[in-house]
């Protein structure tokens, strides 16, 4: 009987950090430009309470400062336009 040492090459995907090069564990990448990020890199929108917030790199969420406080005015103007019409139907009912 003969005995014979082989090599198996095994591919795996592995993806790395786009901004370290560390191995990404886990399905964290910026929505926006798509770069895989490593769990020091990765942003989670701290507004979204829920399980799978929605995933940036630094440069992205950086990038989205006016935006977000754009977004927040608009919520604002949003409630404030919705009690004007809420009051106005008070009004209107009570003549
Ligand atoms: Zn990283
Ligand atoms: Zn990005």
């Amino acid at each position: 009987m003969s005995e014979r040492e082989t090599t198996r090459t095994e591919s795996i995907r592995v993806r790395d950090c786009d901004v370290c090069g560390a191995p990404v564990r886990h399905r964290t990448g910026c929505k926006l430009c798509k770069r895989d990020l490593c769990d020091s890199h990765v942003v989670y929108d701290p507004r979204d309470p829920g399980d799978y917030p929605d995933q940036f790199c630094g440069d992205c969420w950086n990038v989205g400062e006016p935006f977000r406080k754009r977004q927040i005015e608009e919520e604002q103007r949003h409630e404030e336009v919705l009690d004007t019409i809420d009051n106005e139907w008070r009004l209107a009912a009570s003549r």
